[in-house]
Parts: structure tokens; C-alpha cells; sequence
């Protein structure tokens, strides 16, 4: 699977938008998406280019695939899914996007980034209801709880991250016990809990095609 191998201030930056990919960094003077918001390139600075319909949503899903760090096939097996889903198909794949458990370790604040979160739960530092589980999109369910295992309790950069996640809050749908190391799912996100800003319609146009 081709997997994007530049730098990563360079997606924000060509998506017009801060997804904070890179933990502290993000919140700090150093973020190049603060220092240079204006697409990367020769022709980034140039001014008044007109996007087609078809620009804006892929430029849309583009962004969204890149926030929770899929590829292309990952993404549109989620789509797909959300589609065959009751409801509103853009809504369900942000759902189903936030049930991811790497996004659940960054959202809980274990990690400050989901790239970190995969890579933590890839090296199997996390239980699901007391169960090892080292898949990064396993889909977590309401109730399920999220613990650190024992022995990785002690890693700094866990602590430091379940220290630092007082900057961006934790959602009201998860309930975080930062003593315990643990996390409870206590009910799925609506829209209105997903505040980032994402047209996730335009998503659902482009897919419909
Ligand atoms: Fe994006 Fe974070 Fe880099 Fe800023 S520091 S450009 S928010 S990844």
C-alpha cells in the first residue's frame, strides 16, 4: 500500500486547514501552517484560481482521509459501509471514522497525535475490554472500555500526552479516568459533537458520481 512519505505540515497546508497531525507542534509557534497558510509549491501564493465542483470534493475527502491518516481503499471501504448504513451517509462515515481505536486513543488523550495512537496500538499497548488488540481501525462500541496495559503505564510519552490533552479537551461522548489510565465509551458522537469543519456532503457527491 503506497502510503505518503513527505512532509506532513505540507498536507495542512494544501488542504487550507490546521488537522493537527503532528502533536505539540500543532500548538506551538513552530506550526508551518501558522507561520505559511498558503498551499505549498512554486504556484502556492498565487491568488484567485477558480476550483471546479469536482476540485472542491476531492480536495474535501482529501482532507478528511488525510486527518484520520487512511488510504485511499481504507477510506472508501469506510464509505462504503456508512452507505449501507440506516441514516446520513456523510454523518455515518464520521462516525465510524471517530470509532476507530487509534482516533479513540488520541481523543482520550493518550496520544497527541493518531499517528501516534496506531502506532501504540499497533504496539499493543491498549486493552479492549481487558483484551490486547493491536488493530488500529477496530471499531469501538458503546461501553467498551479502553485501558492502558499495566506495563505500558509508565511510558513517558503516555503520561506526558494524558497531561498535555487539557488543550484540546475530551469530548463529552467519552468519559476519560486519567488515574485509572482507562477511558468508557459512554454513547457514539452526533454531528453536533464533531465540530471540526468538514462538508462531508461534498464527500458523499463525490463518491455518488
Ligand atoms: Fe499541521 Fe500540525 Fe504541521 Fe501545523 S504543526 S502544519 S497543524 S501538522
Amino acid at each position: 500500500m503506497a502510503r505518503y512519505t513527505g512532509s506532513t505540515c505540507r498536507i495542512c497546508r494544501r488542504e487550507n486547514i490546521k488537522l493537527f497531525l503532528k502533536g505539540d507542534r500543532c500548538y506551538s509557534d513552530k506550526c508551518a501552517f501558522d507561520r505559511r497558510g498558503y498551499p505549498p509549491g512554486e504556484h502556492g501564493q498565487r491568488r484567485g484560481r477558480k476550483t471546479s465542483d469536482y476540485g472542491i470534493q476531492l480536495r474535501e475527502k482529501q482532507k478528511v482521509k488525510k486527518m484520520y491518516g487512511l488510504s485511499e481503499k481504507q477510506f472508501r471501504l469506510f464509505f462504503e459501509r456508512a452507505d449501507k448504513q440506516k441514516g446520513i451517509t456523510g454523518t455515518n462515515l464520521l462516525v465510524l471514522l471517530e470509532r476507530r481505536l487509534d482516533n479513540i486513543v488520541y481523543r482520550l488523550g493518550f496520544a497527541n497525535s493518531r499517528t501516534q495512537g496506531r502506532h501504540y496500538v499497533l504496539h499493543q499497548h491498549f486493552l479492549v475490554n481487558g483484551k490486547k488488540v493491536n488493530i488500529p481501525s477496530y471499531l469501538i462500541k458503546v461501553g467498551d472500555i479502553i485501558e492502558v496495559r499495566e506495563k505500558s503505564r509508565n511510558k513517558q510519552t503516555i503520561i506526558d500526552s494524558t497531561e498535555a490533552v487539557v488543550r484540546r479537551s475530551i469530548p463529552q461522548w467519552l468519559n476519560f479516568e486519567k488515574d485509572n489510565f482507562k477511558g468508557v465509551i459512554r454513547s457514539y458522537p452526533t454531528r453536533e459533537d464533531l465540530n471540526m469543519p468538514i462538508q462531508e456532503q461534498l464527500i458523499v457527491e463525490l463518491y455518488s458520481k
